[in-house]
């Protein structure tokens, strides 16, 4: 049975779903959004993506029309009432219905929307065997432009980095930044492992603050290794033992191939493979 779907406090049936046309959300990507993982009914660290949520609606001028608990409170009624154990929610935010034209102050009726739905993993062959990935030539959001941190309903920049990844003939995309460093994937922070420490790039490369990254971060730490977040670029990744990616969705993945080098020895290396054990015991206790 297809699930239903909360929107402004009703349930709806998926095909009547629905919202206008002259939604900001729509006309200019006007809105924010969150994308989580249910495992035994309950969503992993939500109050962290209600924050960030928060956070990214602050940061586009768009005041959310309830209040975080009740936003929480949404998201586990939507969970309770359509049943699911296990899978994947997605919470957007949009600035409303306006006129044709950009003006937000022309906007109303901002429309809060929780969907959920079984998770689309990828194959169990790519947490086995590692993910080829490519570097691609669409950079990251300038910074001073559009911050990354912003999870916003825009995302045609990652968008085309993964059309050039697709075209590459790989699942991923590795993004760069203005500066030419790492940045992240199109929907995955990026981690390497050299001389037995994990390494990620800081948030001001331009990346989003994953949470799926934080809990790997503090998970690394408890196990007893060093971790830097520090400027890389892929020299840093090409000559890395080890290399992998973290979301809420992939959750932790290894990556053996980058731009057709072999990582290591090919094979995803022992620590990635002890932080996704590590990883599955949190999630799946
Ligand atoms: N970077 C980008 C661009 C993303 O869209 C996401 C989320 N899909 C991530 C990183 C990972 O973030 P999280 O661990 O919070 O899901």
């Amino acid at each position: 049975m297809p699930f239903k779907v909360w929107i402004n406090g009703q349930l709806y049936d998926r095909e009547n779903a629905k919202i206008g046309v002259y939604d900001h959300g729509l006309l200019y990507g006007d809105g924010v959004f969150e994308g989580m993982r249910i495992y035994g009914g309950k969503v992993f660290r939500l109050q962290e993506h209600l924050e960030r949520l928060w956070h990214s609606a602050k940061a586009i001028w768009l005041e959310i029309p309830i209040s975080l608990g009740e936003m929480a409170e949404a998201v586990n009624q939507t969970i309770r009432i359509n049943g699911l154990e296990d899978g994947y929610v997605r919470l957007l935010v949009t600035r409303g219905a306006g006129t044709l034209g950009l003006d937000p102050n022309r906007t109303s009726d901002p429309q809060v929307i929780v969907i959920v739905d079984h998770i689309e993993l990828y194959p169990k062959e790519y947490y086995r065997k590692g993910l080829e990935i490519v570097t691609v030539s669409t950079i990251r959001n300038h910074p001073a432009a559009l911050s990354p941190r912003i999870k916003s309903l825009n995302y045609l920049n990652n968008i085309l980095a993964k059309i050039e990844g697709q075209q590459a003939g790989c699942v991923e995309a590795l993004m760069l930044n203005h500066k030419g460093e790492i940045a992240e994937c199109t929907g995955d922070n990026i981690f390497l492992v050299a001389d037995g420490e994990l390494r990620t790039p800081p948030i001001d490369a331009g990346i989003l603050e994953g949470i799926t990254r934080a809990v790997v971060m503090e998970l690394a730490e408890e196990a007893g290794m060093r971790v830097r977040e520090l400027p890389l670029t892929k020299h840093d990744v090409y000559i890395a033992d080890e290399c992998f990616l973290t979301g809420s969705a992939a959750e932790v993945v290894p990556v053996v191939k980058v731009d057709s080098r072999q990582i290591g020895n090919g094979r995803p290396g022992p620590i990635t493979q002890q932080l996704l054990q590590r990883f599955h015991e949190v999630t799946r206790q």
